[in-house]
């Protein structure tokens, strides 16, 4: 099933998309299947779970953050993951900035923004994206490469449309102030329900959990779920 989940998605995806398999509550042998299906990257909510993945499955496939990263988390994280999605305050990427530079990495980051400005959601907001970057120019161990955003809980593609909008409006902003002092490409947007309309705003990088592996039989509390 997983397979050809993955064949359907795939075959319509336009190029330069980048999948991201998001496999929260996901066991080693599903992960299997979607890399043996053509998956190049899997994506983790925690980092605990990450790593029993990881310890088995190892770089076979690139791994990527997209869950909230807290700051006793970011040795291990650090360790295992070859892109933090959800950069969302200074702390964080001073903390991570300084264990990546123990280990002689440099960590390709993107920003999460709260797009849709909910009390309840991790993420800058769009408008400190910009004054962010100013502050976190010194942090030579992070390579901010773009911005990443949940956008709302709704059902409404007009809504959710217009948060998509916004960011990729944000995105090429930064792009133009500032984009020849980075390396600024990657737009992380949509989900399994959301990520065509993703792609259609600018979206480059989607991440794709329940269609992809079918729908999650537990829930465990992550960042969205809260
Ligand atoms: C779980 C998750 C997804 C994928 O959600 P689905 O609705 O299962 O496709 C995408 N992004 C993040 C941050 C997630 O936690």
């Amino acid at each position: 099933m997983i397979e050809q989940n993955i064949k359907i998605i795939l075959s319509k995806m336009p190029p330069d998309i980048q999948v991201v398999a998001a496999a929260k509550s996901r066991g080693v042998d599903e992960i299997r299947q979607a890399v043996s299906a053509g998956i190049k990257v899997i994506g983790e909510n925690y980092v605990k779970e990450a790593l029993d993945k990881f310890e088995i499955i190892g770089r076979e496939v690139e791994w990527h953050l997209i869950g909230h990263l807290q700051k006793n988390k970011v040795k291990k994280a650090v360790k295992i993951f070859d892109m933090i999605e959800t950069l969302d305050c200074l702390d964080l990427a001073e903390s991570l900035n300084a264990e990546c530079r123990k280990i002689d990495k440099i960590m390709p980051v993107l920003i999460e923004v709260n797009s849709a400005s909910e009390p309840q959601k991790y993420g800058l907001l769009n408008e400190e994206v910009e004054s962010f970057l100013a502050k976190v120019d010194g942090l030579k161990n992070l390579k901010f490469m773009g911005l990443m955003t949940m956008g709302p809980f709704t059902d409404d593609r007009e809504v959710l449309r217009d948060c998509f909008k916004k960011t990729k409006y944000l995105f090429e902003k930064v792009k133009l102030d500032r984009g020849d002092l980075m390396d600024w490409k990657y737009l992380s947007m949509g989900m399994s329900s959301s990520y065509d309309t993703a792609i259609e705003q600018g979206a480059n990088i989607v991440r794709i959990g329940t269609a992809i592996f079918g729908p999650r039989t537990y829930k465990k509390k992550c960042s969205y779920e809260d």
